[in-house]
């Protein structure tokens, strides 16, 4: 078996019984991004010294009898999460050159268990996209083609595309990501792979590049449900430095995959049926719930009524706070500077205009109008408003259902040229994955099936909070029954 094969858990089996080592696990991934990331250009930066070093040390370790629960596993790292003395960018040019002095709490977890970093992965600005294409460092080819017409280039999805990539086409084990609205499910979802978007308050911030403060969550993507209990387990964990971290403990995740559904109640919510939603992603959607039934669970109809608010509701809070965090990026403390002639507003304005982009600056133009004094009643504080009725629903919901099913995204992943130009489509990518950030809800993507011309379909499990034990319990049963086995065209050794 290649190296780059491995699930992470059979990657941690075979180092465990000495049939590899980390250097040669690394090594094997770090020849797979030389050859494939000039294509996929999942990859904004890739540390391959450092790799080789980290996996040494890791080895060295091992050798010693310490081992940790990642110990030599090599991982990318979603170029959203500072990593000290490894330039981190945002996918900005405002960050572009930007080299953080310290480590963010995830990834310091990570290294702490052993975890050996391949590089920064490609994302959309600022975790600002779905397709991400929004990427000052290019666009990120999905490696999954349509079966009759593999030349057309399909996105990966975004944000957290260059995660969802490089992991789908073998050059990672298992990656960072992070979800302010479903840029963990919906990359995964897009790419065939498994990804969940914990708590809100479950993943420390701390070091990670702000977006929607009140939103963004850091979680994992890997191949196998397992896997990203298993890299969860060891991202999560109460942060003094983040003041909405959760004090709460950390449980097995991955012992929590094999519990089952029997006796579990699964919520269907009927407002996630949409209009003109393709037959495909109905039909899995039905065959999701048969599978769970098959295995003893009760599937219960729900209403979760303020869903259909739930966009519109997202796409004021989000910018709001993004225009507010992205005030920082003044050309004065850290990042790009363009200098200027005139005076310090010049150089606010010169900076700003020629480090972020066209979404970027949309998203601040649409958050700093509904925050305006005119206006903060009318959008913000209604939003607000709202966003508290929608997390009700699922309040109201959890006394019916142990775990709610939905579709992950409406539609497989489409083409580069695609969407483009209409930021509204975009937006609509995010229709079933939004209302659990607004909620502040787990939510867990996991590939289900092809759609006719042989691309993957996710469904979603959402879950209490702080209950993803239950999600991946249920996440498991679905990978289970689907026995999704295909792959990608583009991957390592293919
Ligand atoms: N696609 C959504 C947006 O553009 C969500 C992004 C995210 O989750 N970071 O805002």
């Amino acid at each position: 078996m290649r190296p780059t094969d491995f699930t992470l858990r059979g990657a941690l089996d075979a180092l465990n019984e000495g049939l590899l080592t980390s250097e040669e696990l690394t090594r094997a991934h770090l020849e797979a991004i030389e050859a494939l990331n000039p294509r996929l250009n999942a990859f904004i930066t890739v540390t391959a010294d450092r790799a080789m070093e980290a996996a040494r040390a890791s080895d060295a370790r091992r050798a010693a009898g310490t081992v940790g629960p990642l110990e030599g596993v090599p991982l990318a790292i979603k170029d959203l999460f500072c990593t000290q003395g490894v330039r981190t960018t945002a996918a900005s040019r405002i960050l572009g050159e930007f080299i953080p002095p310290y480590e963010s709490t995830v990834t310091a977890n990570l290294l702490r268990d052993g975890a050996v970093f391949l590089g920064k992965a490609n994302l959309d600005e600022f975790a600002m996209g779905s397709s991400n294409s929004t990427s000052a460092f290019g666009g990120v080819e999905n490696p999954w083609s349509r079966r009759n017409d593999p030349d057309t280039r399909l996105v990966p999805g975004g944000s957290s595309g260059g995660s969802a990539a490089a992991v789908a086409a073998r050059l990672a084990l298992g990656a960072t990501a992070t979800d302010t609205g479903g840029s963990i499910r919906q990359p995964a979802a897009f790419c065939g792979i498994a990804g969940i978007k914990p708590t809100y308050g479950r993943c420390s911030r701390w070091g990670v590049v702000a977006f929607a403060s009140s939103l963004d969550q850091a979680g994992p993507v890997a191949r196998t449900v397992e896997d990203c209990a298993i890299l969860l387990r060891s991202m999560s964990g109460f942060d003094p430095k983040d003041s909405t971290s959760a004090d709460v403990a950390v449980p097995d995740f991955a012992a929590a995959c094999a519990r089952g559904v029997r006796g579990l109640r699964i919520g269907v919510p009927r407002e996630y049926r949409l209009d003109g939603m393709p037959a495909e992603i109905e039909a899995l959607w039905q065959q999701g719930l048969d599978w769970l039934r098959a295995e003893g669970a009760e599937i219960v109809d729900i209403s979760l009524p303020h869903t259909k608010h739930a966009l519109p509701t997202y796409y004021v809070v989000a910018p709001a706070e993004a225009s507010s965090n992205l005030a920082r990026y003044d050309g004065v403390r850290y990042g790009a500077r363009v200098e200027a002639g005139g005076d310090l507003k010049d150089l606010y304005e010169r900076t700003r205009a020629a480090g972020f982009s066209d979404e970027v600056k949309r998203r601040i133009m649409i958050g700093t109008y509904v925050l305006s004094a005119g206006y903060y009643d009318a959008y913000y504080l209604k939003a607000q408003k709202v966003r508290a009725l929608i997390k009700r629903d699922f309040d109201l919901a959890w006394q019916q259902v142990d775990a709610i099913l939905t579709p992950a995204t409406p539609s497989a992943a489409f083409g580069a040229d695609e969407k483009q130009d209409d930021p509204v489509a975009m937006y609509l990518n995010d229709v079933f994955t939004v209302p659990a950030n607004l909620a502040g809800l787990p939510g867990l993507a996991v590939p289900a099936g092809l759609d006719a011309r042989g691309l993957p379909l996710a469904l979603q499990v959402i879950g209490r909070p702080f209950d993803e034990e239950t999600v991946f319990a249920v996440g498991s049963a679905i990978e289970r029954s689907a026995g999704f086995d295909a792959l990608p065209a583009v991957r390592a050794g293919a």
